[in-house]
C-alpha cells in the first residue's frame, strides 16, 4: 500500500498498525550496524527539544546550560515567538559566538535528522503522535555517529506510548523512551524533576545513557520496565494523587465544620495514618501550609485541568486493561465540576468548591 493510502487512515491507527509501518521506507542493515552507540557523549553533539511550553522551556534551558558549550541545541515549537525568545536568551547567556548554540528548526523531522538525542514535551497523546508521525513518514533518517535516542517526557496514555516505541523500533529509527515527569513547573525551572521511565532493559548501556540525559533536567530517574511503563507509573501515581486530594479536602472540610481548628487537624492527620502529600505539603485549606497554593488564592501549583487530564488518561488506561476503579468515575465528576468552576487554579481548589457546596 502506498504512503498516500496509509495517510488516509486515522492517525493513531497509522502508528498502531504494524502493517502500516512497513509502508514507510525501511533502513538497510549496513546503516544499522553503523549505529551502535556508546554512553560517551561526544563534543559538538546536537541535541533536540520539541515542545517549549511551561515544562519544556525550562527543561530545555537546563539542558542547554548543562551540555557542553560547544554542543548545539536544536529546538522546535509551533509557537514561533517561544523559540525566538529561547534562542535570544541563550545567545545572551553565551560568552562567545561559538558557545551555547541554539538553532530553530522548521519542523520536528529536521530536529530528528540532526539530533542524537531528541526530547519531546507536548500536551496530549495526539500531539506526540503527530510529531512522531511527521518524523517517520518521511522515511529513513540519515545515519549519525550514535544511535538516536528519543525521550518523550509528556504525560500520555500508555497504549499510544507503546505504539510510538514500536514504530520507532520497527523502522530502526533509534530507541524510544517514555519518561514523564513529576515536580511541576517549579521542578522544571530548578532542574529537580523526578522522571519515571520505560525503556528496554536488554542493554544496560541504554539505561545509563537515558539516566545521563535526564540528569541534565532532574534529580531522580526510576526505570520502571519496558516502553510504556513510565507513563503507566505516572498515571498510577496521579490517580492516587487525585483521590488523596479530594479525600484531604473532604476530611478537612468535615473537621472544620465540626469545629476543629484547621492547623491542629492537619497536624494530627500528618502524624497519623491519613497523612499524604495533599495533607502535608499541598494542604487545600488556606493558611494551614503557608507555602501551599491554597494560601495564595490557589494560584500556581498543579492546575486543575492538568489533574483532570491525568485522571482521564488513568481511567481510560484502566478501562483498556479491564481494571475496575471504584472511585474513578466519581473523582472524574468532581474534577469536571471543579475545572468548570475554577479553571486555572491549583487542583487543591477542590476544597473551596466543597465549601461552596456546603453553604
Ligand atoms: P504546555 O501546553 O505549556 O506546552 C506544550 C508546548 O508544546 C507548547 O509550547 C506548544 O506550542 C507545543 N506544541 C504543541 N504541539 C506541538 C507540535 N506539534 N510541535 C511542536 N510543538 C508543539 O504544556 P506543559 O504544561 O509544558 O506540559 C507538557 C507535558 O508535561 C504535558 O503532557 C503535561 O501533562 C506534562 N506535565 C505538566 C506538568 C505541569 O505542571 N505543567 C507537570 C507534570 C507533567
Amino acid at each position: 500500500m502506498s504512503v498516500r493510502t496509509a495517510c488516509s487512515l486515522p492517525r493513531a491507527a497509522r502508528l498502531r498498525t504494524p502493517g502500516s509501518l512497513r509502508r514507510w521506507p525501511s533502513t538497510t542493515s549496513s546503516v544499522q550496524s553503523a549505529r551502535a552507540f556508546s554512553t560517551t557523549l561526544h563534543r559538538d553533539a546536537t541535541w533536540g527539544f520539541v515542545g517549549l511550553g511551561q515544562m519544556g522551556y525550562n527543561m530545555a534551558k537546563n539542558l542547554r546550560a548543562k551540555i557542553p558549550a560547544a554542543d548545539t541545541l536544536i529546538i522546535r515549537d509551533v509557537n514561533e515567538e517561544t523559540t525566538k525568545r529561547f534562542a535570544a536568551e541563550a545567545h545572551e547567556a553565551a560568552r562567545s559566538a561559538d558557545e551555547n548554540r541554539v538553532e530553530i528548526a522548521q519542523n520536528a523531522r529536521e530536529v530528528a535528522e540532526k539530533s542524537t538525542v531528541m526530547i519531546t514535551s507536548l500536551p496530549e497523546s495526539q500531539h506526540v503522535i503527530d510529531v512522531f508521525h511527521s518524523i517517520l513518514k518521511e522515511g529513513e533518517l540519515p545515519a549519525l555517529e550514535e544511535e538516536r535516542l528519543f525521550i518523550d517526557t509528556s504525560t500520555i496514555d500508555p497504549v499510544t506510548s507503546k505504539d510510538i516505541a514500536n514504530a520507532i523500533h520497527t523502522t530502526q529509527a533509534g530507541r524510544f523512551v517514555d519518561a514523564p515527569v513529576s515536580g511541576g513547573v517549579v521542578g522544571a525551572r530548578a532542574g529537580t524533576l523526578s522522571f519515571m521511565f520505560g525503556a528496554s532493559s536488554q542493554t544496560g548501556q541504554l539505561l545509563e545513557r537515558v539516566r545521563g540525559v535526564l540528569a541534565h533536567m532532574g534529580k531522580k530517574a526510576w526505570h520502571l520496565g519496558e516502553p510504556g511503563s513510565g507513563v503507566s507509573g505516572k498515571l498510577a501515581n496521579n490517580y492516587m494523587l487525585a483521590i488523596n486530594n479530594i479525600a484531604t479536602a473532604e476530611a478537612m472540610n468535615l473537621g472544620i465544620r465540626w469545629g476543629l481548628d484547621p492547623k491542629a487537624l492537619a497536624e494530627l492527620i500528618n502524624s497519623s495514618t491519613g497523612r499524604c502529600w495533599p495533607s502535608e505539603v499541598n494542604n487545600p485549606v488556606p493558611g494551614v501550609v503557608e507555602s501551599a497554593p491554597a494560601s495564595r488564592g490557589y494560584e500556581g501549583g498543579f492546575g486543575v485541568s492538568l489533574m483532570n487530564k491525568d485522571l482521564r488518561l488513568a481511567l481510560s488506561a484502566a478501562e483498556k486493561s479491564g481494571t475496575p476503579l471504584a472511585l474513578g468515575d466519581q473523582a472524574r465528576q468532581v474534577y469536571n465540576a471543579v475545572e468548570e468552576a475554577h479553571r486555572g487554579k491549583d487542583f487543591s481548589v477542590v476544597y473551596q468548591w466543597l465549601q461552596n457546596k456546603s453553604e
